[in-house]
């Protein structure tokens, strides 16, 4: 698809949304997660903010988090969400802070609002938040620096421009994730990088190889890298094509697979698959899908690839012929 025939489908799917004009966290909740090589509690927080501003302007063929935001979202709204996070926050020593956009757009979240939020939350051992690569200048690093324990999440998604252009319409190259990722690293504040398993308009066996290339990159400037198999959100492309029986979430197999492949990289490669066994999610044959997403969240937590090697089930069979053959009458498809 060209681009910006691809531009537009994004945004005419999209005006389909009906956002409300609410005014509180997205959600706050608790769960496990690792930190210095252990499992420690960490407590997440959405926060509702105006989103992304490339959202605005086209945005990606994946990302629904613009369902969740306000346009119209006040700065005040924003301090108050802060003060409604403080009141369920238990001490745990792992933040993540996720706004359906970028923290360290000032247009999006305003720097008093940040800043509110460090001395919130500044006995925490780490706060991660998360940022495109463009918000990340030298005022920011200042910020950062000021503070100490705050880890950037970058959304690298693939490490392939070609995909990055043409399969995600991200906005961004991989050249400019890694201006951003030297700047953090040369100012000793710890990087977490996403890659995203399966983009739209590829065969499971294309993206399998393109995300552990994409970890393996990604790992040289990361602490931790998460694969995040796609999960199929609301008026999207990808939603879209999913509806048409065009795109199929990845199999779990595929993710135990890019895990597997890539033990030895370097950083730690976790993946915790939002909507994991279920058919918007990634998915096996419905049998084995509990054991299997077990399986994937241990071995984040542990990094033990014990937990990878011994897991069976008859669908394997079904998965390794889609992965052997798909190419085959993908090409027969697209080329004829
Ligand atoms: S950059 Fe992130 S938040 Fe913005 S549209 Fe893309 S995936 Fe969504
Ligand atoms: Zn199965």
């Amino acid at each position: 698809m060209e681009l910006k025939e691809l531009q537009k489908r994004i945004r005419d799917i999209r005006k389909n949304s009906r956002r409300e004009e609410k005014k509180g966290l997205i959600a706050v909740w608790k769960e496990k997660d690792r930190f210095n090589k252990e499992i420690v509690d960490s407590f997440v927080m959405i926060f509702r903010t105006k989103g992304c501003r490339w959202a605005y302007h086209s945005g990606c063929s994946m990302c629904g988090y613009f369902n969740d935001t306000n346009p119209k979202i006040r700065e005040e709204e924003l301090l108050a969400q802060i003060e409604e996070a403080k009141k369920k926050y238990g001490g745990e020593q792992l933040i993540k802070v996720f706004t359906s956009g970028s923290f360290l757009d000032d247009w999006e979240v305003p720097k008093n609002v940040r800043e509110k939020l460090y001395d919130t939350f500044s006995s925490a051992k780490r706060i991660i938040v998360e940022s495109r690569p463009e918000y990340i200048t030298q005022e920011k690093i200042e910020e950062l620096s000021s503070r100490q324990n705050v880890m950037v999440a970058l959304g690298l998604e693939s490490a392939n421009n070609e995909t990055l252009i043409y399969r995600i319409n991200k906005g961004f190259t991989v050249e400019d994730y890694v201006r951003a990722a030297e700047l953090l690293l040369r100012n000793d504040i710890p990087v977490k990088t996403y890659i995203l398993l399966k983009p739209p308009f590829m065969t499971e066996r294309k993206a399998i190889n393109e995300a552990i290339y994409s970890v393996k990159f990604a790992s040289k400037y990361s602490e931790v890298v998460s694969v995040n198999p796609m999960n199929v959100q609301n008026y999207t492309l990808v939603e879209y094509l999913w509806r048409r029986g065009e795109y199929r979430a990845p199999w779990l197999w595929s993710v135990v697979e890019v895990l597997k492949r890539t033990v030895e990289v370097g950083a730690e490669v976790v993946s915790y698959p939002t909507a994991g066994g279920t058919k918007r999610g990634a998915h096996n044959c419905g049998r084995c899908d509990k054991k299997v997403m077990k399986s994937i969240l241990n071995f984040s937590l542990t990094q033990d690839e014990k937990y990878l090697n011994e897991l069976e089930c008859s669908c394997k069979k079904k998965w390794r012929k889609i992965v052997e053959n798909e190419d085959y009458v993908w090409d027969y498809t697209v080329n004829s």
